[in-house]
Formats: structure tokens, sequence, C-alpha cells
């Protein structure tokens, strides 16, 4: 393996610059937690982003796999922090058990080496891993990793049960805590089709922020 970098070290930090949200063509999907929340990051997800990571969890029922999340970071005209989630790599070189992944200092290197090579000018906006035949949560070791390698306020947390078919994202609460049970939804983005492609069963579409896509 390369010896180039073996942190998950970010381009430099810059303002984040102001853009609306990508609301035109946008589903938003809805946990049953959303009123327990208060993340300070709103989430995008382009249809490309979901499939790859659902196809990539579908591929190993017997393993937790996972890989990060790539995209950009941008505030909106209120002042909220809101990543777009438009690629996704899969982790190479993971040490895995039934219960647990753990990203190796190979699979960092690779995975921050990708994200240069393959991904100019993009931000590792967090990371996915898989719970085959266990729940949408965080393990005491997944918020361990989490808040070890992913510290950045924005930076998210995608679990994927492939077996039920559910899926939800952790992010940072507005006081800095993360909460291991309750997971949020977030905003499907039509750029492979105005049909949704959103298939977990546990997140509902919102009724009242019906956009473009059916
Ligand atoms: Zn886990």
């Amino acid at each position: 393996m390369s010896e180039r970098r073996i942190k998950l070290s970010q381009a430099p930090q810059h303002e984040l610059e102001t853009q609306p949200r990508p609301l035109q063509d946008a589903l938003r999907w809805l946990s049953p937690y959303e009123d327990e929340l208060s993340g300070v990051v709103e989430i995008f997800v382009t249809q490309r982003a979901y499939l790859f990571c659902q196809d990539h969890a579908d591929s190993d029922l017997h393993h937790e796999v996972g890989g990060v999340l790539v995209g950009q970071v941008h505030r909106a005209e209120d002042g909220r922090t809101y990543i777009v989630v438009e690629d996704a790599i899969q982790a190479q070189h993971t040490d895995y058990g039934p219960t647990h992944l753990t990203f190796t200092q190979d699979s960092l290197v690779q995975l921050n080496n990708e994200l240069e090579d393959g991904y100019p000018g993009k931000r590792m906006v967090g990371w996915y891993h898989t719970h085959p035949r266990m729940d949408v949560f965080l393990s005491s070791y997944d918020t361990w990793l989490h808040t070890s390698l992913f510290g950045k306020p924005w930076q998210v947390a995608l679990v994927i049960e492939p077996f039920a078919g559910r899926g939800g994202f952790f992010c940072y609460q507005s006081g800095g805590q993360l909460d291991p049970h309750y997971y949020a939804g977030f905003y499907e983005m039509a750029d492979v089709s105005f049909e949704s492609v959103v298939s977990w069963e546990n997140l509902e579409p919102d009724e009242n922020e019906q956009g473009a896509m059916e």
C-alpha cells in the first residue's frame, strides 16, 4: 500500500459557501424520530449515492460492509448547514466480524487516496456501514469511530440493515452530542429517476413537502 496519508484529513478549511438548498426535484424522507432530533445538518442524497450504498449493503449479508460518503457542504440562506452526498467509496481492507466493522490503517489510506484522485474538490461528509440482521443504531464502537474519525459537525453516519430494508442517518445534535438510537431521514435528489428509488420501510415520505418526485 502507498504510504501517502494515513489520516482522514480533509481539504484545507474554508468558509462554507452559501447556496440555496437543492429542494427542486427532491423528496424528503422522514424517520420516526424527527421530532426528537435537533441535528446541526440537513442531509441531501443523490439517488446515485443511495443506490451505490444499497448495492454494497446487499452484496454481503453475513458481514458488515461500509465505506465513506463523498460530497459537498454548504450553508443555506438561513444559516443552517447542509450536506449533499453525491458519491460513496467502498472501504477495502476492513476488519469485520458479524457485529462490527473497523477501518484499518490501510483502508483509511485507500479511502483518502481514492477521494483525492477520483473526487477532486469533494469532501468526506461521513461514512456508511451495514448491520445485517440487527437494527439501525450506533454501537458504542461505532460512536467511538464516528467521533474519532468524523468529528466535523456536519459529518454523518449512515447505517443500513439490508435484510429488513431499513436505514437512517446519525448526526451531531445542537449540543454536540450524538444519539446512538435516534436516526434522521434525508432528502432524496432525483438525479437518476423522477421515481423514488428509496426502499427503506422505516422512513415515510413527507406529505407536506412534495417536490417534483412522485
Ligand atoms: Zn455498527
